[in-house]
């Protein structure tokens, strides 16, 4: 019986008591894998599909190999082995309020190849004197056409540093507007921009630091419909995106079209990069077939994220695309690299392409692009499909009415500390299933969050547990603070 250590990510740790790693005796990973849900009912959803086979958005590795390249659950482990559990991340912030569209520079030009001015050399003049980049590199940047899908906390320091490098064209897909929030990580906006279009911000900025670089507008949701029209003028793709929908969409255009995909996430304290070019390596498919089910993906507003993860995170990843445009350099195809900035530490997992990949492998089946359910980032003001909802109006109504409803707030303690709402039964999602007896089955229940994403998953759970009259808030608690008590704080 060999002693291992399981590594819990972050997203997972709140339904493994908090810990980071977990001590399994096991002879192989799937033995380790039953241990762990059966001493932790709540990952069992997260890990494995009713028929009990791993779920297929969630990666286990042995030390630094994918179980599907060893012996799958059959893998066997030996004394000190570390078994990693890798989910898919697509970190996450809330979307924002539709922007006003910008007046687009027009088509992508090619332009003639100039020599460098004076003033040129003098800038890049770094670059120039590093004999892996000198002059022919240089060119190679001033060539190159990079697109940035997502001008948030990873599109922001990565195009800063790929302006400031000298790339020659650089596409922004985004259509939010900067927010007060956003300046703690959106490193290129200041805050005279908060309320304008984050494209027309982003665009001075980076013209002001290089005007040499032409910066092409892409004010529009990347969608299956547009996705592959958007992407085909750029020889590297740098996705920042923050969601499953859009971050499907980039690794499925980049495989049909042949272009690299640099590749970053972040969650709260850790961050992952990779380079998915399916010419050369996997993809991210191959990976995580498929993304997963709304209700299992941490909802924008618990996903927290140290302000300085992103810099890092989009710094990398603006690395790699400047070491592929200029053709040095190991790219980081084939290989995970994972951050904790916590601990500090950098680890690095090996990707194989997955023989049977639907995307990218010789017995692919899917060839065209999918649309998911935007799942993160439903706007304030959605309903939330399926999930019996009350307005802020009506709940105002209801709580000065014969027979107020009970209110249970499923948000984390640290979100108690900003706002609350008297009377409110404090229970974090999470501890709902192991906590419902708090609620009584006799009044009518109503369970808010910070936006309204998190209470509909809490009435869905409470719903299947035989609750009748359960109701999500919808907007959350934000939405009460902006119609209804203005003394609240938004956040
Ligand atoms: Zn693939």
């Amino acid at each position: 019986m060999a002693r291992t250590t399981v590594r819990i990510p972050t997203p997972l740790r709140s339904f493994a008591g908090g810990r980071a790693e977990i001590a399994v005796e096991s002879p192989t990973v799937g033995e380790a894998v039953r241990q762990l849900v059966e001493a932790h009912p709540g990952l069992r959803r997260h890990l494995l599909s009713t028929d009990g086979s791993l779920r297929n958005f969630v990666s286990l590795f042995v030390n630094d190999q994918d179980i599907r390249t060893l012996e799958r659950d059959a893998t066997p482990l030996k004394d000190g082995d570390v078994v990693v559990i890798v989910p898919a991340i697509a970190g996450g912030a809330p979307a924002g309020a539709r922007a006003p569209p910008l007046p687009s520079r027009g088509p992508l030009g090619i332009a003639p190849e100039p020599p460098f001015s004076p003033e040129e050399l003098r800038r890049y003049s770094r670059h120039l004197l590093l004999p892996e980049v000198g002059v022919a590199g240089q060119r190679a940047l001033r060539r190159a056409k990079v697109l940035l899908v997502g001008t948030g906390g990873l599109g922001a320091p990565a195009a800063l540093y790929l302006a400031a490098a000298g790339v020659g064209t650089l596409g922004l897909v985004d259509f939010d507007a900067v927010e007060l929030s956003n300046l703690q990580r959106q490193v290129l906006y200041a805050t005279g921009d908060v309320g304008h279009p984050k494209l027309a911000a982003a665009r001075a900025r980076l013209e002001g630091l290089n005007p040499g670089t032409t910066i092409v507008p892409h004010e529009e949701r990347l969608e299956a419909s547009n996705a592959l029209d958007v992407l085909r003028g750029y020889d590297v793709v740098v996705d920042g995106t923050d969601n499953f929908p859009t971050r499907y969409l980039v690794n499925d255009a980049c495989v049909l079209l042949g272009k690299p995909n640099v590749y970053g996430s972040i969650y709260r304290f850790e961050g992952q990069v990779s380079v998915f070019d399916a010419r050369r390596g996997p993809c991210y498919r191959c990976l995580y077939a498929e993304p997963p089910p709304p209700e299992l993906v941490p909802s924008c507003a618990e996903a927290g994220v140290l302000g300085v993860l992103p810099g890092v995170v989009g710094t990398l990843q603006a690395t790699e695309a400047i070491k592929l445009l200029v053709g040095i350099g190991e790219p980081l195809i084939g290989r995970l690299l994972l951050y904790d900035a916590s601990a500090m530490q950098f680890r690095e997992l090996k990707l194989a392409k997955n023989p049977g990949c639907v995307l990218c492998s010789p017995t692919a089946t899917q060839k065209g692009l999918i649309d998911y359910p935007a799942f993160c980032g439903v706007g304030p003001t959605a309903p939330v499909a399926g999930v019996p909802e009350i307005t802020p109006e009506e709940l105002k109504a209801e709580l000065t009415g014969a027979d107020p409803p009970m209110l249970v707030d499923v948000r984390e303690p640290e979100e108690l500390a900003i706002s609350h709402l008297d009377g409110a039964v404090a229970i974090p999602k999470g501890e709902l299933p192991e906590r419902v007896d708090e609620l009584t089955r006799a009044r009518s229940v109503v369970v808010f969050c910070r936006s309204g994403g998190r209470s509909a998953d809490a009435v869905e759970t409470l719903l299947e547990l035989g609750f009748q009259n359960v109701r999500s808030l919808r907007g959350g608690i934000n939405a009460w603070a902006e119609r209804i008590d203005p003394t609240l704080p938004v956040y």
